[in-house]
């Protein structure tokens, strides 16, 4: 149910002011437990994202965290965890919802002042000891456990051999700290991660300080860019950091298990080579720093987070597998921090743009690796596109998560399929016009949340052509469109 209370309205100095003197009026009256009663009840709120209603909360931008989190050096019981958010109010506020859950919440402060709270769905909803008015800025402290536990598919921290990594897309961040869970409201980061001292922590971003303290460590991390909150990693184990230089003196650096760190060398130092590829294309490097977390742990996905993507440490150690599909893998995660990180999607329905071109350019380096060529992956995509916009919905309005399975969204429609759609744009404006619009997205959106409508009005003024018959069709119909220049390509039809 929706609270009809706070969302973002134009100032009105003299209703402001009104509301003012009547809040005191009622603050000399009554007790602080009678204000409070007066508002409605606690509400769950969201901003409105098509597939994730309730990610998200109206009424704020939030600019930093700064999350302090402390591991028992066991990761079968909850970390302690303070996270600070400093934020600015869009709206008038006499509430401030955070998504959180699964977590327990000891303390709220707001400016400083103990505040109110109550878990309500997936939210903690806040109410602050005097209202929060519009363009003020705001700090929201929680002290609260970070648990671990739990079904390993539901994201948040993953349980690793030796200690904790994180996998927080699409929605499950709030699992670890509270936030403004949205992809579309970026923040810069801190973590000060507390551990025992034969472990390594390490976080997104580069390193600030490690303070040794008895039998413990702190570390502290920061990011140099805003960062959507599903990006956010955490590794903490008995790791080594593997450092190198990469382009322009790129600062790189690798976690990896101590015990593996010889095995995976042959892997870890492909990485530079990978930059220098996807920089001819896109580009410079968009972050301070990158490297590849290798974990223990079986997730059956690898995740771009941002300056350090997570891989299972199977991809790399599993006999059969050609060379070629590990390098484009690794490609893929790379190519992610232009395409998902620093240009974040608007709402989760934008995902194609983070998918389609994270294995358009996946499947551009298996080709000239030994893989199977473009045209071949894209004829059979194409064979088997209208199956999948039957089972998944068209690249650019995917059907939502089946429920209880919201990684279910990742799907291969919004792979493949919506790659093959940048395959038929290529074709259609040009391969010029093509190249001049990928770099122009990731240089002009740099650490932004533009939406589909953004690329295809970039793509129009870059080729001069009106594009609209050509998206609605290629992102958006039921049916896949004929591919242009090869009219013998047919989708099969779809099993009901
Ligand atoms: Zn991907």
């Amino acid at each position: 149910m929706p609270l009809p209370s706070r969302t973002p309205r134009p100032p009105s100095p003299r209703a402001r002011a009104r509301a003012r003197v009547l809040r005191s009026a009622v603050l000399v009256a009554l007790s602080a437990g009678l204000v409070a009663a007066a508002l409605p009840p606690a509400a769950p709120l969201g901003i409105g994202d098509p597939l994730f209603p309730q990610l998200g909360n109206p009424g704020y931008d939030v600019l930093s965290y700064d999350i302090s989190l402390t591991y028992p050096g066991r990761n079968t019981a909850p970390l302690a965890a303070v996270t600070r958010i400093q934020a600015l109010a869009t709206g008038d506020l006499d509430r401030i919802n955070l998504d959180f859950t699964h977590g327990t919440v000891s303390a709220v402060t707001v400016e400083g002042e103990p505040a109110a709270y109550e878990s309500s769905g997936e939210d903690l909803v806040i109410t602050p000891a005097r209202p929060v008015d519009r363009g003020e800025a705001v700090e929201i402290a929680v002290t609260h456990t970070s648990d671990p536990r739990g079904p390993a598919d539901s994201g948040g921290w993953v349980r690793t051999g030796d200690g904790l990594a994180m996998a927080n897309q699409a929605d499950a961040a709030h699992r670890v700290f509270p936030s403004n869970d949205h992809p579309s409201d970026k923040a810069f980061f801190t973590f000060r991660i507390t551990a025992p001292n034969a472990l390594t922590a390490v976080a997104n971003g580069l390193p600030e300080s490690r303070v040794r303290k008895g039998a413990t460590a702190t570390w502290t991390y920061r990011t140099a860019h805003p960062m959507a909150t599903e990006l956010a990693q955490v590794s903490i184990g008995e790791s080594t950091v593997v450092h190198r230089q990469g382009p322009h003196g790129l600062k790189l650096r690798d976690v990896v298990r101590t015990a593996d760190r010889e095995l995976l060398e042959p892997w870890l130092r492909r990485t530079p080579g990978h930059l220098e590829w996807l920089e001819k294309r896109l580009g410079g490097y968009p972050f301070e720093t990158y490297g590849v977390l290798v974990a223990d742990a079986d997730t059956g996905f690898e995740l771009e987070t941002q300056t350090l993507s997570l891989f299972e440490r199977g991809l790399f150690t599993e006999p059969g597998l050609p060379d070629w599909y590990v390098d484009s893998i690794m490609v893929h995660e790379l190519s992610h921090q232009w395409f998902g990180d620093s240009v974040s999607p608007r709402t989760w329905s934008d995902l194609w743009l983070n998918e389609g071109h994270a294995t358009w350019y996946e499947a551009l380096y298996a080709e000239e690796k030994g893989g199977p060529t473009l045209e071949r992956r894209m004829k059979a995509a194409y064979g088997a596109s209208d199956q999948w916009r039957a089972d998944g919905g068209p690249p650019a309005a995917p059907k939502p998560p089946e429920p209880g399975e919201k990684i279910s969204l990742f799907r291969p429609v919004v792979y493949d399929g919506a790659a093959l759609a940048l395959y038929a744009l290529r074709h259609e404006i040009g391969t010029e016009a093509f190249q001049r619009l990928e770099r122009t997205w990731v240089s002009e959106h740099q650490d932004g949340t533009p939406g589909t409508k953004d690329f295809i009005a970039l793509a129009e003024w870059i080729s001069g052509r009106d594009l609209t018959r050509f998206f609605a069709d290629w992102l958006y119909a039921a049916k896949t469109p004929p591919m242009p220049g090869h009219p013998d390509w047919h989708s099969r039809a779809p099993r009901p």
